[in-house]
C-alpha cells in the first residue's frame, strides 16, 4: 500500500512497548529496535541481584509480547544515529531506517556525575548483565569469607556499600540486609552475622526524596532495625578498586553498588534539540519535539513538566503512559483526525520495598508502611509483569521465600577470579593485603 505509513520505535522498554502495543491494531507499518532482543522488567532487578529472582523471571523477548501481524518488525540493533530532515535512523551496522514517525523511547543510564572510572568497581543496576555481575560479587565475597579465619581480614568481605538513597537503593540495601543478616547465613560456618556491614550512604540530607517525609523516616528507622547503616550528608568522593571514601573516611570492600544519578540516554543528543541538564529532551505537550510533530520522545528520555512545573519523574508508569498516549496520537492521525490534544499524567501512586515483607506506599495521598504496604506492593509488581507464565513464577518465587526465607537462585556460574581473569583476583589480593 503506497500511503501506509512507517513507525519506527526506538526501545523496547515501558514506553516503546506500550506504543507498539497501542498501534498493533492500526494501519500502520511498525519498526521496533532494541539493542536487547527483551524487554526488562527493571523495577524488580535488584532482586536478581539478590538471588531472589531469575533473569528469566523479568525479561520477555519482544517479539513474544507483541506477536506476529503484517508490517511489523522487531530488529536486534543499536541505534547511533538520527537524520531528522531525512527522516531516518542509522544502526551501528550502518544500516539506515527511514520513517514517517518517530517514537524515541530509550530510556536512561547511570550517572557517575562526571567518573565514568567509577562504574568499574560500582556497577549499577540497569541490565540483566549488571544484576548478575552484583549478583556474583555478593555470592563471592561470602565464598571469600568463608575460607578466612582472621575476622580482621573477612571484615572487607562481608562489607557491603550500596551509593544512592532513592528506591533503589532502599530496596537493594534491604534485600542486602536480608541476605546478610538472615537468610543465608546458616549455609556459612566461619563467620556470624553480627560481622555484616551494610552501608546505605546518601549525599542528600533524607533518603526516598520525592516520597512524603514521614515515610523516608519510616523506611530509614526500618532500614536501620534491619541492620543497615544509613549514612545522610555523604556524599562520595572517590571509588577505587574495592574502596569507596568520603570526606570523613573510607570503607574496603568489593561490594559497592552504584544507585545514585541517572542521565538520559546519549543518542538523544542527535536530534540537537534542547536538552535538560540530565540530557532528557524537552518535549512539546503532545510529547512532539520542537520543530518536528512527528518524532515523539517518552519515557525516562523525556522532559515533561507536571501541572506543577514540575518534570514528571523517571518511573515505569510515566512511560506507560506516555506511549500509549503517543501511540493513540498517531492512530487518529493516521485515521485523519490532526486534533493534537496535551498530555497528562495520571499519577497513582508511588512504593518501595524495605526488606522481606515490609514496604512503603503513597497511593493518592494515602500513605501506608509496613506489610500492607508490601502486599500492595507485590501485587501492583506482579499486575504489571508482562506475561502470565513471569507472573506464575515470580508469585511461586515469593510466596516459597516469604515461607522459608530461603533465596532461590544463589548460583555462582562465572568463575573468573579462579582462572585470573578479571579483576576479582586482585580483588582478592589486595584485600588480603
Ligand atoms: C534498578 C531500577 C529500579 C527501578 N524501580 C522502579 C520502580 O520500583 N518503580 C517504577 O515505576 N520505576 C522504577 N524504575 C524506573 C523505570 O524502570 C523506568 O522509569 C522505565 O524503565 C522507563 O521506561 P523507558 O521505556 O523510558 O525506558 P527503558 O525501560 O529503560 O527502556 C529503554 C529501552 O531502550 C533500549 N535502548 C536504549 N538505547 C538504545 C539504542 N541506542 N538503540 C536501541 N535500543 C536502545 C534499551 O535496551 C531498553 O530496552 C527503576 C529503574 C531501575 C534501573
Amino acid at each position: 500500500m503506497a500511503n501506509r505509513k512507517h513507525v519506527v520505535i526506538v526501545g523496547g522498554g515501558f514506553g516503546g512497548i506500550s506504543a507498539a502495543k497501542k498501534l498493533k491494531k492500526t494501519d500502520v507499518d511498525i519498526t521496533l529496535i532494541d539493542r536487547n532482543n527483551h524487554h526488562l522488567f527493571q523495577p524488580l532487578l535488584y532482586q536478581v541481584a539478590t538471588a531472589a529472582l531469575s533473569p528469566g523471571d523479568i525479561a520477555t523477548p519482544i517479539r513474544a509480547i507483541l506477536g506476529q501481524r503484517r508490517g511489523l518488525r522487531v530488529l536486534l540493533g543499536t541505534v547511533t544515529a538520527i537524520n531528522r530532515e531525512q527522516g531516518y535512523v542509522e544502526l551501528q551496522k550502518g544500516q539506515k531506517i527511514s520513517f514517517d514517525y518517530l517514537v524515541l523511547a530509550p530510556g536512561a543510564q547511570y550517572n557517575y556525575f562526571g567518573h565514568d572510572e567509577w562504574s568499574r568497581h560500582a556497577p549499577g543496576l540497569k541490565s540483566i548483565g549488571d544484576a548478575l555481575q552484583v549478583r556474583e560479587r555478593i555470592l563471592m565475597s561470602l565464598e571469600e569469607a568463608e575460607q578466612l579465619q582472621d575476622p580482621k581480614l573477612r571484615e572487607p568481605y562481608l562489607t557491603y556499600v550500596v551509593i544512592g538513597g532513592g528506591p533503589t537503593g532502599v530496596e537493594m540495601a534491604g534485600a542486602i540486609a536480608e541476605i546478610a543478616k538472615r537468610n543465608m547465613m546458616r549455609d556459612y560456618s566461619t563467620f556470624s552475622k553480627n560481622e555484616t556491614r551494610i552501608f546505605l550512604v546518601e549525599a542528600a540530607p533524607r533518603i526516598l526524596n520525592g516520597y512524603p517525609e514521614s515515610l523516608a523516616e519510616k523506611a530509614r528507622k526500618t532500614l536501620e532495625k534491619m541492620g543497615v547503616r544509613v549514612l545522610l550528608n555523604t556524599p562520595v568522593t572517590d571509588i577505587r578498586k574495592n574502596r569507596v571514601s568520603f570526606s570523613e573516611g573510607t570503607i574496603e570492600t568489593p561490594n559497592i553498588i552504584w544507585a545514585a544519578g541517572v542521565a538520559a540516554s546519549p543518542l538523544l543528543a542527535a536530534l540537537e534539540t534542547e536538552q535538560d541538564r540530565t540530557g532528557r529532551v524537552m518535549v512539546k505537550e503532545d510529547l512532539s519535539i520542537p520543530g518536528d510533530p512527528n518524532i515523539f520522545v517518552i519515557g525516562d528520555a523525556a522532559h515533561k513538566k507536571d501541572e506543577d512545573g514540575q518534570p514528571l519523574p523517571a518511573l515505569a508508569p510515566v512511560g506507560l503512559q506516555q506511549g500509549d498516549f503517543v501511540g493513540n496520537l498517531i492512530k487518529r492521525e493516521v485515521r485523519g483526525e490532526p486534533q493534537r490534544s496535551a498530555f497528562s499524567f495520571t499519577d497513582k501512586g508511588t512504593m518501595a520495598t524495605v526488606g522481606r515483607a515490609k514496604a512503603v506506599a503513597d497511593i493518592r495521598g494515602f500513605k501506608f508502611s509496613g506489610f500492607f504496604a508490601w502486599v500492595l506492593w507485590s501485587v501492583v509488581h506482579i499486575f504489571f509483569l508482562i506475561g502470565f507464565r513471569n507472573r506464575f513464577r515470580v508469585f511461586v518465587e515469593w510466596m516459597w521465600h516469604y515461607l522459608t526465607f530461603n533465596r532461590g537462585v544463589r548460583l555462582i556460574t562465572d568463575r573468573k577470579s579462579e582462572k585470573g581473569e578479571d579483576e576479582n583476583e586482585e580483588q582478592t589480593t589486595n584485600l588480603h593485603g
